[in-house]
């Protein structure tokens, strides 16, 4: 009997496969008391469960294929370091002694007294190192109530060509299962527009979120089909079935290559209007497929990629190396590298520092907190941008205050540059991300500072409607149409305009086609998305009129009363124009 889950389609594409299920989510741990003559008992289990997750992490070590990046073997080597660490084996040892409980409880409490002192380091990496102990712990906790399965092919690593069925996936795990070659994945928690979503499309792995009853109704090994458009999950489909979705997969593959079509083309609208449309990139190796479409550039490098996976944060020298090999491949298109944005989604899973991390410490926040991690990255990029256009673009800005804050930094990093001789690009362009409502209600000050501005929709979407990105239970109210969004979005291009600077967008609504004629009747010039939009996008520029758009838009945003906006948006792009 066929079995189908529903959930949100967040990138396109088909696959069918094995189903892999990863189980994690919280673990309940509950305290018991012990009785004298059973400490010794207990503490003697504890050390065989420390010793059977050291086992586990050196099986999973073996497994590594040759072909894996160096980070995942780095990660785990992190984990049996920890493993020999008194802090999380001596300790709990003399916790159950004292206190006469649970090895579950001791290490809990181990755990909470650890995880409190990480949150006091000023340092971001280290807090963020508290997800490493987390992942041990949790570790050492499933082996101890008997609830290791799954746990032992490895949590990291995943056999190739499966289907990935998750509770939730970190944007770091999603980049690691993508190396190891999966075919697509569902998770039970998380948005469209959480960072695990975002780099699904951009990686064209077919992805779902929000599948409720996952890990309930699927069983390991089980064939599957994941419906990335349609937000669909079958397990235990039949013949007919299984045809209907090979076709739907033949179609798919011709759909790439009609599109392709409009790689070499110009984008420019059917009235002569140039349009830029830049690609979005997460990591360094993402430059070889941009550089194979008529990208005019990078619009958006999420340097916070380069930060995930491993040990040790890159040093100076590393990003120095790795922007430069970007430039390098780009050929005098220019390159906007992002400033750290850490922080909310983009952490490795487990505890936030802050009760809601989307409203905390995070990009720019974050990085002014912690100089000493800001600065090695200012010099990179400014040193970076020697060897061809660089734009340094700040994410998250809510006031003014914090945009001079990073000025005068930036402007002290050169002239610590210059006396130290090394060279970079005096006139670098230096822009913000419009983001945080605040900020676009006041763009016209940030615009009067700043040599360009860039609609980061996912957060402005997030922020204006109080709508958590990666929370699935609120994504019915997620509408890039709200007039609240629009004009907030309209009220940037305005501010950009009048001070003579350039307004981009390189949220998702920018990479979306459904939106396309909108944004260019709004008077946006510049898009920024994930290369895979690209040729659709292209697409409806070549078939639109800006002449014939703007006051059938402007006509749009002066009547957003009536709710109908979706239907009018409709109607616009179907009209021949
Ligand atoms: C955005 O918020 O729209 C954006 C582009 O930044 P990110 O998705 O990385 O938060
Ligand atoms: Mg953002």
């Amino acid at each position: 009997m066929s079995l189908a889950l529903s959930g949100i389609g967040v990138s396109r594409g088909v696959a069918i496969g094995k189903a892999h299920i990863i189980l994690r989510g919280s673990i309940e741990v509950l305290e018991s008391a012990i009785p004298v003559h059973l400490i010794e008992d207990e503490i003697a289990r504890f050390l065989k469960a420390v010793d059977s997750a050291r086992m586990q992490l050196e099986a999973t070590q073996e497994r590594i294929p040759a072909s894996t990046g160096v980070d995942i073997a780095a990660f785990i080597e992190t984990h049996l370091l920890m493993l020999d660490d008194a802090t999380l084996v001596a300790t709990p040892v003399d916790l159950i002694r004292e206190h006469h409980c649970n090895a579950e409880w001791a290490l809990k409490l181990q755990r909470d007294a650890v995880v409190s002192v990480f949150e006091q380091m000023d340092d971001a990496y280290l807090r963020t190192r508290r997800d490493d102990i987390d992942h041990v712990i949790n570790r050492i906790q499933r082996i101890l109530l008997d609830s290791s399965q799954g746990e032992e092919q490895g949590e990291n690593i995943v056999p190739e060509n499966t289907i990935v069925l998750a509770y939730d996936l970190t944007p770091a795990e999603t980049v690691m299962f993508e190396h190891q070659g999966i075919r697509a994945f569902a998770t039970e928690c998380g948005g469209p527009l959480s960072h695990t979503a975002i780099l699904a499309r951009s990686m064209q792995i077919p992805a779902m979120v929000g599948t409720h009853g996952l890990q309930r109704y699927i069983r390991d090994g089980e064939t599957i089909i994941l419906d990335g458009l349609q937000g669909v999950l079958i397990a235990g489909a039949d013949e007919q079935t299984l045809d209907y979705y090979r076709e739907r997969q033949e179609q798919e593959f011709q759909r790439q290559i009609e599109l392709a079509k409009f790689a070499d083309t110009p984008a420019v609208t059917s009235d002569g209007t140039p349009v830029r449309l830049m690609a979005n990139i997460e990591l360094p190796e993402d430059i070889d497929a941009v550089s194979r479409t008529s990208a005019n550039g990078v619009g958006l490098y999420r340097t916070e990629f380069l930060f995930m996976n491993r040990p040790e944060p890159p040093d100076e020298e590393e990003q120095y190396d790795c922007y430069v090999s970007v430039i390098e491949a780009l050929k005098g298109k220019p390159l906007t590298i992002r400033t750290l944005d850490m922080g909310a989604d983009k952490q490795a899973d487990g505890i936030s520092g802050s009760s809601n991390p989307a409203l905390g410490l995070r990009a720019i926040r974050l990085c002014l907190k912690n100089r000493a991690q800001f600065r090695p990255q200012l010099r990179a990029i400014l040193r970076a941008s020697a060897h061809g256009p660089v734009r340094l673009m700040i994410p998250m800005l809510s006031n003014t205050r914090e945009l001079h804050q990073v000025l005068s930094l930036i402007n002290d990093t050169k002239i610590a540059l210059q006396r130290e001789a090394l060279a970079f690009a005096p006139d670098v362009q230096i822009g913000g991300m419009i983001e945080v409502p605040a900020a676009a209600l006041t763009a016209a000050d940030f615009a009067s500072h700043l040599d360009f501005l860039s609609i980061g929709t996912n957060d402005l979407i997030q922020y204006t409607l109080a709508i958590d990105r990666v929370d699935d239970e609120v994504n019915y109210l997620f509408d890039p149409l709200h007039p609240a969004v629009l004009r907030l979005i309209k009220m940037t291009i305005d501010a950009g305009k009048a001070a003579g600077i350039p307004v981009a967008m390189c949220g998702e609504m920018a990479g979306d086609p459904r939106y396309t004629r909108l944004l260019l009747g709004m008077g946006l010039n510049e898009f920024s998305m994930h290369h895979t939009a690209l040729p659709e996008v292209k697409s409806v520029i070549h078939s639109s009129s800006i002449e014939a758009l703007v006051p059938l838009v402007q006509e749009l945003l002066n009547n957003t009363r009536t709710g109908r906006i979706p239907e009018r948006v409709d109607s616009l792009n179907q009209n021949t124009l």
